[in-house]
């Protein structure tokens, strides 16, 4: 356990408002301090450190509230929306929680909230920009303040917030808690920890990953038994090798950001779909749910037969009858057809007699239209519970979700799709998109190429699978980093 770096300091440090963040290895040496705050704070500045990542946004507001928020402004559209939105409902919340005193309270200000931010990069070549809010909030007659503390982390290539699975592998939680409770139990002698009441789940939005390792933030009252504000560990990379996930592996190696070597294939080139296939050569899966579409898909069939490139297409039935041409079109093409349900329903909500409805009446307009036989269900959400699973046993229809979520839905910008895809393009991935934006079809004008241009083969998912380590089954979902 001596491996693991310690650093545990209690951030009620910001007496007088003033963040102390900065300082946090220092608290270490120092006794705890008991939070304290005069009357009408002093809203410091914001201290903006040296390694600071991106600029300083500040909102302040002085009356009936006062309020002095300080958060980064990364100048990327994507990060930048969902801090902005983090910032704004913490403020309304704040605000709603203090209205009530506005009628008894005649001190001005009657309520505060101070807001600070931490910025840093982690990763190879600062792959990863690392967002921590914190701060606190007290209202007139409270003795004590609240206080709060969020972490955001975002890929910066492609401003991707990350999640749980993108920081931690599968079963982490109690691997984590054990180091976490360890730590804290070290820095505070005589303290009762205990993760029990506190669920790891989420962790994404306690951890904070820095150059060196991963600090991790908790309310006391979550893990302590006394009131000591927001507790910290800092835990190095080393040990947490064996609970990072292999992306967050992969964003610390050496090797980030280079083509990754392909796993030696003997095999020779071989013809599918009407074309050529190398299966020494790097390939990729492009998917497009929810068609097909009278003028999307054919535009986006005019530039997978531009560049020879094959795609997958996954249908909703009921949209098929009056687009079969395009359908077959699509199979004629040497495309791929899969199930995205007749209805698009959410299978989650389905018994099993429903799904199979669904699923099978999209496989025989599939078949009247083109004569493509169906393998794959793309699941509709990306939902996988027992019934869909049942149905794809009985059927024998391997349900494929995806790895790179194109968001074009979300963003219907041609640059940011375009952005999500390249900045995760990998050898063996599936990439979502939707082929009923225009939007989408515009990035695919610049993905196609470039994917190709990099040395990708676009392929479908059967193609994409005809040289998988494993070959997905019935009953199975398919979803590989
Ligand atoms: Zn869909």
């Amino acid at each position: 356990m001596n491996r693991v770096r310690k650093v545990v300091a209690v951030f009620a440090c910001f007496a007088l408002g003033i963040s102390l963040f900065s300082g946090c290895k220092k608290a270490e040496e120092q006794p705890l301090p008991s939070p304290e705050i005069s009357a009408a704070p002093n809203f410091s500045v914001h201290r903006s450190t040296l390694d600071q990542y991106g600029l300083t946004g500040e909102i302040k507001e002085d009356g009936e509230f006062a309020c002095a928020v300080y958060y980064p402004r990364l100048e990327n559209q994507a990060m930048d929306a969902v801090i902005e939105e983090k910032v704004n409902s913490r403020i309304a919340s704040f605000k709603e929680d203090a209205s009530n005193l506005a009628s008894q309270e005649s001190q001005r200000p009657h309520a505060w909230l101070f807001m600070d931010f931490r910025s840093v990069q982690a990763g190879t070549n600062g792959n990863i920009a690392s967002i921590r809010l914190f701060g606190w909030s007290r209202k007139a007659g409270e003795e004590a303040p609240q206080y709060f503390s969020e972490c955001l982390s975002f890929d910066i290539a492609s401003g991707r917030q990350l999640v749980d699975g993108d920081l931690f592998a599968d079963g982490y939680q109690q691997p984590l808690a054990d180091l976490c409770s360890a730590a804290l139990a070290e820095a505070y002698p005589g303290q009762e920890i205990s993760f029990e009441s506190c669920p790891l789940d989420g962790i994404a939005s306690r951890a904070l990953p820095t150059a060196s390792g991963i600090e991790l933030y908790f309310s006391s009252s979550e893990v302590a038994a006394a009131d000591l504000g927001i507790l910290s560990v800092s835990l190095s990379y080393e040990s947490l090798n064996a609970i990072l996930s292999k992306e967050m592996q992969y964003r610390l190696s050496e090797n980030y950001g280079q083509p990754q070597p392909r796993p030696e294939d003997n095999r020779q080139p071989f013809e599918s779909g009407g074309r050529m296939l190398d299966p020494s050569k790097p390939m990729i899966a492009l998917s497009f749910d929810d068609g097909p579409d009278s003028e999307v898909t054919p535009k986006i069939l005019d530039l997978l037969r531009q560049y020879d490139a094959r795609a997958t297409f996954c249908v909703v039935g009921n949209r098929v009858g009056s687009r079969k041409d395009v359908v077959k079109r699509a199979v004629d093409e040497g495309n791929e057809i899969a199930n995205h349900t007749w209805e698009h329903k959410d299978t989650n909500k389905l018994n099993i007699e429903e799904i199979k409805d669904q699923i099978t009446r999209t496989n025989d307009i599939v078949r009247e239209a083109s004569g493509f036989e169906i393998r794959y269900i793309r699941p509709t959400y990306g939902n996988v519970k027992d019934n869909l699973k049942q149905v794809s046993r009985e059927l024998n229809m391997p349900m494929v979700n995806w790895t790179i979520d194109s968001e074009d839905w979300k963003s219907k910008n041609p640059d940011l799709i375009y952005q999500m895809i390249m900045s995760e393009a990998k050898d063996g991935r599936v990439i979502l998109c939707h082929d009923i934006y225009d939007t989408t079809y515009q990035a695919m004008a610049r993905v196609i190429p470039d994917l190709i241009a990099q040395g990708y083969q676009i392929v479908t998912i059967d193609e994409l699978f005809s040289f998988a380590d494993s070959q997905p089954v019935g009953g199975q979902v398919w979803r590989k980093r």
